[in-house]
């Protein structure tokens, strides 16, 4: 392997070459950083993030109320105990992270305010040179890289998605997107609209609720949500008996990932019943003259979007103060005042919160050729999820939607690392991934079944995503608890892997 050069030519800027680049220092970037240098000390690499600072999602979001809906247990890594209560701030997920990076000295593999925006694999040289911008400088910056890990999440951080509704020009109040929220916001005893169901709003509102005069979520279509304490029962047990922070992780982990795994498979099999006791779980809170059929009964099976939870319960407690509502109706067009419904009913308000979510993206908006042809994501097919048939050198780390992402980001992790290893032990440049005879006639697929899994912004994102098969190997499956074994058992001389 080698080490860090800088090489200089009359008619390119300095090149910095390393083993390994990785893209973000998000939780999957720095987590990947700390498991290379780990399991491959010896490798170079470097960790080149748009953004000021790491974090990614939790340094991108500034709402106020910003949280986890994942159990930190299971959303911070397997390596570092989580002792705080289950669900996080951002605040309280930075922190962690800042950790991490100084505990194992992470800080000086990572470029700040390098945004990549192109990627060219040589198959003469077997390495992927890489260009970024410095956003404050505007300076470009060459690297090459064996080995691209890409950990730039799945959606555009520098602007959410608002549909382009009529009127919203003539609207005289202020329109702020969640992802975009300026720290000055003057919110107070003012009216408040926040459009959107998701998790977004469910956070947003009772962060702000007391403070505002009013806060309507004005929602097209309802979803689950599933309140309950943050708090965990076993953990507190175990620290009661002064059990050690390293041994509640892995216990607290096993646990929740048993639970999850157990009501996975009942949303699946029992969807009815599930369904049932979800609404029972806000209704049990809102009361038995609330109008759950309308606002909180979505009309598709759970699981099939990702399910809120509710710590504490406090966006429904919101609703029962009288500080925030619900308005269930479509979105005939914006007013100078606010919103007028497709009901007829017109909502006025001095401020109106898109929480609509995300611009999903490929591989961080960057330009990806190979021999300097542009490549077309959308024609390969995953391996897996991680890694795509034709471009070589190259894995992809996309989270679960129903489980916590960091479980798939450690998998992955761990993944790389033997897939480098296994290189370097058998002097080989290159891996590619190919359909094998048996996979020929396989339907292509697009990246994941509506019918499992179908929120907005996936569905908008499929004709630009890759193709997924039939097979488990040729599919981001979504299922941690089948791939916590699969991944690891992966036999890297299998015919699907193809080595120069
Ligand atoms: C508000 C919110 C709450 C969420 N809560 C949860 C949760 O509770 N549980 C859960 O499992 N998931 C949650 N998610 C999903 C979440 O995005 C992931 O769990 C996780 O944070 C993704 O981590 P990541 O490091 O892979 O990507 P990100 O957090 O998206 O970080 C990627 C980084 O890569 C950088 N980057 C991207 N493109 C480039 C480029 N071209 N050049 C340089 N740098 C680039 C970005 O600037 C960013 O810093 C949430 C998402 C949002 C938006």
């Amino acid at each position: 392997m080698t080490t860090t050069k800088e090489t200089t030519t009359l008619e390119t800027p300095i090149t910095e070459e390393f083993d390994v680049l990785i893209v973000g220092a998000g939780i999957s970037g720095v987590g990947g950083a700390y498991h290379l240098t780990q399991q491959l000390p010896e490798t170079s690499f470097v960790v080149l993030e748009g953004q000021d600072s790491f974090g990614g999602t939790w340094w991108s979001h500034r709402y106020p109320g910003i949280r986890s809906d994942s159990d930190l247990h299971t959303f911070g890594y397997r390596f570092k105990p989580w002792s705080g209560p289950p669900i996080a701030t951002a605040e309280e997920i930075l922190k962690y992270m800042g950790e991490v990076i100084e505990e194992n000295d992470l800080a000086k593999h990572i470029r700040y305010n390098h945004r990549i925006t192109s990627a060219n694999w040589s198959n003469e040289d077997n390495h992927w040179t890489i260009e970024a911008t410095q956003t404050d400088t505007g300076n470009v910056k060459r690297f090459t890289a064996k080995f691209l890990w890409m950990c730039q999440g799945y959606y555009r951080h520098s602007e959410g998605y608002t549909p382009d509704w009529e009127g919203m020009d003539n609207y005289e109040g202020k329109i702020v997107h969640t992802e975009a929220w300026p720290e000055d916001l003057a919110y107070k005893n003012k009216n408040v609209l926040v459009i959107g169901s998701g998790t977004s709003a469910a956070t947003l509102v009772p962060a702000i609720a007391d403070d505002c005069k009013h806060v309507t979520v004005v929602q097209r279509t309802p979803t689950y949500y599933t309140p309950g304490a943050n708090r965990n029962d076993l953990a507190e047990t175990l620290r009661e008996l002064e059990v050690d922070e390293t041994w509640i992780h892995e216990i607290v982990r096993r646990q929740i990932i048993r639970e999850q795994a157990i009501f996975t498979k009942m949303a699946r099999e029992e969807p009815e019943k599930v369904r049932k006791e979800l609404l029972a779980g806000v209704r049990a809170i809102l009361g038995p003259d609330y109008d759950i059929e309308t606002h909180f009964t979505p009309d598709y099976r759970p699981w099939r979007q990702r399910i809120a939870f509710i710590p504490d319960g406090d966006f429904f407690k919101a609703i029962n103060s009288g500080q925030a509502s619900i308005v269930t109706d479509e979105i005939e067009k914006f007013t100078k005042k606010g919103l007028l419904l497709k009901s007829g009913e017109e909502l006025e308000a001095e401020i109106i919160v898109t929480a609509t979510g995300f611009n999903m993206n490929v591989l961080g908006d960057i330009d990806f050729k190979i021999d300097d042809t542009p490549i077309d994501f959308s024609k390969t097919v995953t391996y897996r999820g991680m890694m795509f048939t034709g471009v070589p050198n190259l894995l992809w780390v996309f989270g679960y939607f129903r489980a916590s992402w960091t479980l798939r980001a450690d998998l992955l992790a761990d993944f790389v690392c033997r897939l480098l290893k296994h290189m370097h032990k058998n002097d080989l440049e290159k891996v590619n991934v190919i359909l094998r005879p048996e996979d020929k006639d396989m339907e292509l697929l697009p990246w994941i079944d509506p019918e499992n899994f179908n929120p907005n912004y996936l569905t908008r994102a499929l004709p630009i995503l890759p193709k997924r098969g039939d097979k488990p190997e040729w599919q981001h499956t979504q299922d941690y608890w089948r791939e916590k074994d699969d991944i690891p058992a992966i036999d890297l001389d299998a015919p699907e892997f193809k080595y120069h």
